[in-house]
């Protein structure tokens, strides 16, 4: 396997990215396999791979929310309503960004709604749209729409592409089975985006690992962020849409897995993994979507409400 260089960053974001194997074959699944028990160290030395200082802090904003019983988040019977925020990332370095997330317009968040139309702040949504064009690198953590839609729907989604990375699952999801028609790439527009594959973590920026992590979707992903101050966060995506579920090893409900067609042996061995790091380091697991927790990190000032411009 061959590797090459890309430079993307104007501040030294350097990104080693493995060609693409020359046939794909995306029908076959993978078997769920445990992280190997030295992985968050071998994480820990990747995040140093890349040379240039670290980030300095984690921003994010939420585009809209969705209101859920519990019993459809978490595999309780519960029917208390749960907010989910629906999020974007931003990981600030000095004089630049990466976002990780891309929020979604309107029409995409309605395709969401259960019944009755939910919040949706446009005015956060263009801000995530300027971030992601001024952006160094983009990444998302999985190709469902309301984590992809701002980099396949969007005015200036040709600019937007060009820093885009996509791993070889995501395309493929999106251009053979996406969530929804109005997500769909074709094999041209596909090729705007920089597409990349990696077998388990692949540093792509100072402090800034990707951690594999096929289940809810098939090109899910975790980002492993290491702050200037050694703050260290791992943003979860979609493995569990709440803390709890981590820290209760509980995954969605079966009903709910079968909706999305997700992989819950291989989910379940990344809550093990997860729930076992938080209980042994400091790691922040941060998953994308529990508005309670976010609201408490902000309290704590290890995260930042809102995007910053370059
Ligand atoms: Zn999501």
């Amino acid at each position: 396997m061959t590797t090459r260089y890309l430079s993307l960053g104007v501040l030294g974001i350097v990104l080693a990215a493995p060609s693409l194997a020359a046939e794909t074959d995306p029908l076959v699944p993978q078997a769920a396999r445990a992280y190997p028990a030295d992985l968050l160290a071998r994480i820990r030395e990747a995040a140093d791979d890349i040379p240039g200082l670290a980030p300095t802090a984690v921003h994010f904003v939420t585009v809209a929310e969705s209101r859920r019983p519990r019993r459809v988040v978490l595999d309780v019977a519960d029917e208390t309503p749960y907010v989910q925020a629906r999020t974007a990332f931003q990981i600030a370095y000095d004089g630049t960004t990466l976002m990780v997330d891309a929020g979604m317009d309107e029409a995409v968040h309605r395709g969401f709604s259960t019944g009755a139309p939910e919040p949706y702040f446009p005015e956060r949504n263009a801000e995530v749209q300027r971030a992601l064009a001024a952006a160094s690198l983009i990444v998302v953590t999985h190709e469902h729409g309301d984590h992809v839609a701002g980099v396949v729907r969007s005015a200036q989604r040709a600019e937007i592409a060009s820093h885009t990375l996509l791993t070889r699952a995501q395309v493929e999801t999106l251009t053979l089975a996406p969530q929804s028609p109005a997500i769909r790439l074709t094999p041209e527009t596909a090729a705007d985006y920089i597409v990349i594959d990696y077998s388990l973590f692949l540093p792509i920026a100072p402090g800034v690992v990707l951690l594999k992590a096929p289940g809810h979707t098939p090109g899910h992903q975790m980002v492993y962020v290491r702050l200037s101050d050694a703050t260290e966060l791992l943003l979860s995506g979609d493995v569990t849409w709440a803390l709890e579920g981590i820290v209760g090893r509980t995954q969605r409900p079966t009903t709910t897995s079968e909706r999305i067609r997700e992989d819950r042996e291989a989910l379940a061995l990344q809550i093990d993994w997860l729930a076992e790091s938080i209980e042994t380091s400091d790691l922040i697991v941060v998953p994308s979507h529990d508005s309670v927790y976010l609201a408490e990190l902000v309290r704590r000032g290890v995260i930042n409400e809102g995007l910053v411009e370059d």
